[in-house]
């Protein structure tokens, strides 16, 4: 890097070389796996059972992220999400695939279950493996890799005039780099009757460089409708970095909205989760759904009881204008849309 004093002027280059990676990418790749680095940067001890649960799993935690952890508390709100650990053995009985995803895979990388919305799974990849995930068992290897495996998709939805709305989904559809993400946005652009993009992506809270000014062009140049969905649980996931991520995205889109999924330990409170609406909209995001858990093997520890699940909603109304509540909704296999609890 030039010094100051080697040129009067501030040095910006125009763009960096193709070569260069994205610091996002960079993130990416020096995220944290192995449980006992995490575990002693923030001076917790290594759970039991946390290394076989990360055989099965592996951990994948952000750096950034990992830094609005709070340093020597196990129950970290942040930190259970992304901690192997060993109650993950103790509902291996559950299936690994609850919501009936691979029932509904009508091309490859193409889920339709729902009228007029058809959700591509782009990556298999994500910024971070949440422990409670419902596609930690996805056999996204199985996945066709590269441009010209969007194809069938593209076809099938070019074909199908009844879909309007299409998901970009994954993994985190995010992990792909701009050039692809353009590419593929401005063949759905052709597309005559689509009207809406919807990207569902944990990278925004994960690592909020993600939010490049390429991809914000791409989002803000489409001439589709674009509905950008964070996933965030807890509102201390939301720190000054996240809140400028959310500025940005909130310039290129139509529409921020925000699902969690409900957990217990780490947002099943009425203040818990007052306090994540607020602070979402606090950045300008909508709460959309509150997710129950879908029921895999190794999730069980992370079950609300559905009846717990509803009163916190009902408080929630009490508390907060209407459309700081989100929806209570689960995934149920077969019916014709998420259905709604609360
Ligand atoms: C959740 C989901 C959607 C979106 O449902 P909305 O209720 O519109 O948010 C669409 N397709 C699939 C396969 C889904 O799982
Ligand atoms: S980001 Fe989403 S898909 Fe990826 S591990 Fe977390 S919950 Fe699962």
């Amino acid at each position: 890097m030039p010094s100051l004093s080697d040129s009067p002027l501030p040095v910006r280059p125009a763009g960096p070389p193709a070569e260069e990676i994205p610091s996002w990418k960079k993130a990416l790749s020096e995220a944290i796996r192995d449980p006992a680095e995490l575990c002693r940067m923030l001076g917790v001890r290594l759970p039991d059972g946390c290394e076989a649960a990360s055989r099965d799993f592996g951990m994948l935690a952000p750096r950034g992220f990992v830094a609005r952890m709070r340093e020597g508390d196990p129950q970290d709100p942040l930190l259970l999400q992304v901690l192997p650990v060993g109650a993950e053995s103790e509902s291996r009985d559950l299936p690994t695939d609850a919501v009936g995803d691979l029932a509904s895979v009508r091309d490859h990388g193409l889920l339709q279950k729902y009228h007029g919305r058809a959700l591509m799974v782009l990556s298999g990849q994500c910024a971070v493996n949440c422990r409670y995930c419902f596609r930690r068992h996805f056999p996204y290897a199985d996945l066709p890799q590269g441009d010209a495996a969007w194809e069938p998709a593209l076809q099938s939805l070019a074909e199908d005039t009844s879909i309007k709305e299409v998901i970009l989904s994954g993994g985190d559809p995010l992990v792909l780099s701009d050039r692809r993400l353009r590419s593929l946005i401005g063949q759905l652009d052709a597309i005559p009757h689509l009207t809406t993009l919807r990207i569902h992506t944990r990278l925004p809270v994960m690592i909020p460089e993600r939010v490049t000014n390429p991809l914000c062009q791409t989002l803000s140049g489409s001439r589709l409708q674009t509905v950008f969905v964070t996933h965030i649980n807890h509102a201390n996931e939301i720190d000054d970095s996240v809140a400028s991520a959310t500025a940005r995205l909130r310039d290129a889109c139509d529409f921020l909205l925000n699902q969690s999924v409900l957990l217990r330990g780490i947002n099943d409170s009425v203040e818990s989760l007052e306090s994540l609406s607020n602070r979402l909209l606090g950045i300008g995001i909508m709460p959309y759904y509150l997710h129950r858990l879908d029921l895999v093997s190794g999730v069980r520890h992370f079950e609300v009881p559905v009846e717990t699940g509803e009163r916190l909603i009902d408080a929630l109304r009490a508390r907060l204008p209407g459309y700081a509540v989100p929806r209570l909704v689960r995934e149920e296999p077969g019916e014709p849309n998420k259905t709604v609890l609360a």
